[in-house]
């Protein structure tokens, strides 16, 4: 019996769709992992740049709107001025920050990995399920997905094989807040059946 730990992590920054005034027709537009930075006085502009993946037209989303240069990080600006991958791509996950900018999200195209407690991504095939483990899932991005289909998805079986496990107590799933708790009462053999 073991509690094991894994994190929801999306591959990358999440596509938008939005009307190319290029193309004149709604587009993806992915991150282009820049930003753009205006310094006006002592207040600040900061986007990160979209572009469209047919004609390369940009939308600009926005950051900080005329915000005082005291309250962004010295840290977070030189990240801004060097066009900080990461950093870009952390926005560009961010459920919050696209909502903000109205923007709707290409959720369809959306995939993640599973990371253990070490940041080290975890083959699901490989995971070893006993029976009375707790298996703990963080989706701390937010990524919308029905748990019964997490469940099937780290199992391995078919979302109907989940709900029949679970009419038989053979498959618990708890969840709390952006947590998600999968208990297994039996081997995987029985419960992939
Ligand atoms: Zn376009």
């Amino acid at each position: 019996m073991e509690e094991r730990k894994l994190r929801m992590v999306p591959d990358g920054s999440f596509g938008i769709l939005y009307h190319c005034s290029g193309c004149n027709v709604r587009r993806r537009f992915i991150n282009t992992g820049r930003f753009r930075v205006n310094a006006n006085g002592n207040r600040i502009d900061v986007w990160l740049i979209y572009q469209c993946e047919k004609c390369k037209h940009t939308k600009n989303l926005t950051i900080y709107e005329r915000q005082s240069a005291k309250r962004i990080s010295k840290e977070e600006y030189r990240k801004f001025l060097a066009n900080d991958e990461a950093l870009a791509e952390r926005y560009g996950m961010d459920f919050g920050f696209l909502g903000q900018n109205r923007v709707m999200i290409d959720e369809e195209t959306i995939r993640w990995h599973y990371e253990d407690g070490e940041g080290k991504s975890v083959a699901l095939k490989e995971i070893d399920w006993i029976p009375g483990d707790r298996v703990f899932i963080d989706n701390e991005f937010g990524i919308r997905i029905r748990r019964e289909k997490l469940a099937a998805d780290l199992l391995g079986v078919s979302r109907s094989r989940v709900q029949c496990l679970m009419e038989q107590d053979m498959l618990e799933i708890q969840s709390t807040g952006k947590q998600i708790c999968i208990i297994l009462r039996n081997c995987l053999e029985k419960l992939r059946g």
